[in-house]
């Protein structure tokens, strides 16, 4: 019997197709299994859901269900908007670039999500997708790129970043997508920054204490490849809401510092 095809990015959908499941990296589960013949996709939608609510699909979506999944009308979906949870639906209208749904059942309410920001310096392309894919699955409430001195780059693509969150969610069954802020510098940053909201900076080769859980809400500050210069660390050792931490004894990437960070604040039991 034939294997799987070569794993293949759709342009339209920005979504994977022809990947074995359960493999690592970028590899992308897409759908949830309900029987051994036939799995459920589920997707982010821009409408309310209700019970008989009709819902419209988003750009790409047609195109995904129709021709890559090759699902028709009856068929089912789960759909999710980041604000009433998660609905089983079915497919009503399939068209060239439509896609028009109808909601039947909640399947979950919607939750409180983790308060958890992350700033980063934006990185070459390839690990700003990573930092934004990863981050979505380990519950990042909100992305904000930040510009430092050492900064790889200032341009972010952010609608490609959201199409990569979306994805991300419905991959990872999160019920909500991070807010995705546009860049701005690091003073306006921290000048801006909410009370009440504690800053780690993540910062390497300093004797600051290991990151711990955070208790409330909280924002993980990760520097560019180059690092933060040390009139940068100054000014954030100097604001009262910033922390610094260490994530242990060796330099890692900014990508893995991301999403090292993003796990360790979160980890139950170590604190
Ligand atoms: N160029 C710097 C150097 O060689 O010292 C390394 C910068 S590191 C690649 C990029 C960012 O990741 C740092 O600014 C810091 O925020 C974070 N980082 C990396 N390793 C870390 C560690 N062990 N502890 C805390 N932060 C770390």
């Amino acid at each position: 019997m034939a294997g799987p095809g070569p794993a293949r990015l759709d342009r339209d959908s920005h979504r994977w197709t022809g990947v074995p499941l359960g493999c690592a990296g970028w590899t992308v589960r897409r759908t949830r299994a309900t029987s051994g013949r036939m799995t459920i996709p589920r997707l982010f939608v821009d409408d309310r859901l209700a019970g008989g609510a009709e819902i419209a699909g988003r750009p790409g979506q047609a195109h995904y269900l129709a021709h890559v999944l090759r699902r028709g009308p009856g068929d089912p979906v789960h759909l999710f908007n980041g604000a009433d949870g998660e609905w089983l639906a079915r497919i009503v209208t399939l068209r060239r670039d439509q896609a028009g749904f109808l909601a039947e059942q909640q399947l979950r309410p919607q939750l409180p999500d983790t308060d958890l920001w992350l700033v980063f310096a934006p990185l070459k392309r390839d690990a700003t997708d990573l930092v934004v894919q990863k981050a979505t699955e380990l519950g990042a409430a909100a992305l904000l790129p930040v510009l430092t001195e050492r900064g790889n780059t200032a341009r972010v693509n952010l609608a490609r970043l959201a199409a990569i969150a979306v994805e991300a969610a419905e991959q990872s069954e999160r019920l909500t997508l991070p807010v995705l802020h546009p860049p701005q510098p690091l003073a306006g940053l921290l000048a801006d920054w909410p009370s009440g909201r504690i800053l780690f900076a993540a910062a390497e080769r300093s004797a600051a204490p290991q990151l711990r859980p955070a208790r409330g809400p909280a924002g993980l500050l990760v520097g560019p490849e180059g690092g933060f210069t040390p009139a940068e660390l100054d000014g954030l050792r100097k604001r009262p809401f910033v922390t610094l931490a260490s994530l242990g004894p060796r330099i890692l990437r900014a990508e893995t510092a991301c999403l090292a960070g993003l796990a360790l604040l979160q980890a139950p039991g170590c604190g």
